[in-house]
């Protein structure tokens, strides 16, 4: 770690982790190695009315993300059917790949996110290497851990199944390019080859993973090899899975045996491996991820605009799934606000006879503070507040968040899952440093970068825009194609 100069906290409150103790008036020392070096408490006769009021936390990760500076709604991709999306984000205008991920980034700095992985969305193919590098140099910019997810997206260009299928329902001379899509995509070998250069590019805020974009969107040798190559040499690997129902129609018409236990006998599943979505799963499916201690991070509002499903948190952590949370880019609000995506999580998922009372707003800030923090940069006893920790930190406006309160010992854990928005956030530390203070990140001019971003779109759009309709013929032929079952042949379920 790069050394920093020690310095002492004085708060309030302090939540030392998602199961730990909620300290009252508190003195956390960090040390030159951007580490908790102790924690005491202290009279509250030494803080400041600001310092009073105060809540530390450890940061959040956002387990499941894309860098979207730029967001979908922004270019016109409108919120729909996943299937039908993805033709959508055809729209987005060529951007500078540094300046799309460096506001994503600080946003959600800005938001209390110290941890979030990125699961890189080419603009272009051909310049994988060169973005990488570009978000290697974000993420050094603004300060927080990144977990670059690198695509491995050799399959199933444009529909799950047949591409000829998809062809036939498209005009004479869109046929010929339709049915090159799948020549143009990196194979295997190649990918491995560009991945091995752009470890130069890792640091200590930025590391690489194995990322099959998806099952069926990455070859099964090549999911094989990714297999091999994480236990070889541990790193880890993030993939979308069983995101949307039409997903889960293809995966059980090829393989009938179960989806999930097909990938186990590639040798996927191991602690190493977090799988994003993940909303069509039966049971048989979450008992086999909770036996190979897979992390499921989970997407609710990504799932809402996209009309996917629900995820079944509450059945997920009965089984003792390791669950994280992500934004995937699409928070409800469009805001990166991770603090209501855990309240929006919680509320929906706590229904169910098992749950009792309902499910403990605890598990959820494990998913935020702990598993989905692992799932992005390993076991660095981070995710909680105790000496040795990294000082990775979240100061909430505790005063504001519980000011109407009528009892005189406000429940901190009750009060930041029931309605903390990413406007109490006040300062957020990575490794030591201040990334954020009062919403304005202290690496980068935000401002500025998104209002630049957005310019350089609005120029591209009205300089090179001109593909609408061949989007919307694409988005028909794609829904005529899923309407007849056309996902469903080569399997042995025949439509
Ligand atoms: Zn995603």
């Amino acid at each position: 770690m790069t050394e920093i100069t020690p310095f002492t906290l004085r708060v309030g409150r302090v939540l030392t982790s998602a199961f730990g103790d909620v300290l009252g008036p508190s003195e956390v020392r960090i040390g030159a190695d951007g580490r908790i070096a102790s924690l005491a408490p202290v009279s509250v006769d030494f803080l400041t009315a600001d310092e009073a009021g105060a809540l530390l936390i450890p940061g959040l990760a956002d387990a499941h993300d894309h860098g979207r500076g730029l967001r979908t709604l922004a270019f016109g991709a409108a919120d729909q059917s996943l299937e039908t999306w993805l033709p959508d984000l055809g729209r987005q205008p060529r951007i500078d790949p540094w300046l799309n991920a460096v506001v994503a980034l600080g946003r959600l700095a800005r938001n209390g996110v110290t941890a979030v992985n990125h699961c890189h969305n080419t603009q272009d193919g051909r310049a994988l290497l060169v973005e990488a590098e570009a978000v290697s140099r974000a993420a050094r910019d603004v300060g927080i851990s990144v977990a670059f997810a690198w695509p491995f997206f050799d399959r199933n260009p444009l529909v799950y199944g047949e591409l000829s299928l998809l062809a036939a329902r498209l005009p004479e001379e869109r046929r010929a390019g339709v049915l090159a899509a799948a020549g143009g995509m990196r194979d295997c070998a190649i990918n491995f080859a560009l991945f091995d250069q752009a470890k130069a590019f890792e640091h200590e805020g930025f590391t690489l993973q194995y990322h099959p974009v998806a099952p069926q969107w990455t070859m099964p040798e090549t999911l094989a090899a990714i297999a091999r190559a994480s236990a070889a040499d541990g790193r880890k690997v993030h993939t979308h899975l069983l995101e949307t129902e039409l997903q889960r129609e293809w995966a059980y018409a090829h393989h009938p045996q179960g989806f999930v236990a097909w990938l186990d006998e590639l040798g996927l599943l191991s602690d190493r491996l977090t799988v994003a979505h993940a909303v069509w799963l039966d049971v048989e499916d979450i008992a086999l991820l909770a036996e190979r201690r897979v992390t499921v991070s989970v997407n609710v509002s990504s799932n809402m605009r996209l009309r996917s499903g629900f995820p079944q948190v509450g059945a997920l952590l009965e089984a003792g799934v390791r669950v994280a949370f992500g934004l995937d880019g699409m928070a409800l609000d469009d805001d990166e606000d991770m603090l209501r995506e855990l309240r929006l999580v919680w509320h929906a998922s706590a229904r169910g006879k098992a749950l009792g009372k309902g499910l403990d707003p605890r598990m959820i800030l494990k998913g935020a503070l702990e598993d989905g923090r692992r799932s992005i940069v390993g076991e660095d006893s981070g995710g909680r507040i105790a000496p040795g920790a990294p000082a990775d930190l979240v100061l909430l406006d505790f005063a504001a968040l519980s000011a109407d309160y009528v009892m005189p010992d406000p429940d901190p854990v009750r009060l930041l899952l029931g309605r903390a928005q990413s406007r109490h956030v006040r300062r957020v530390f990575a490794r030591g440093r201040i990334v954020a203070e009062k919403g304005i990140c202290t690496g980068i001019d935000l401002a500025a970068l998104e209002a630049r971003l957005i310019e350089e779109a609005r120029r591209y759009h009205a300089m090179s825009f001109s593909g609408a309709d061949s989007i919307t013929e694409m988005q028909d032929a794609i829904q005529n194609y899923y309407k007849c079952g056309c996902h469903l042949i080569g399997g042995v379920n025949r439509p």
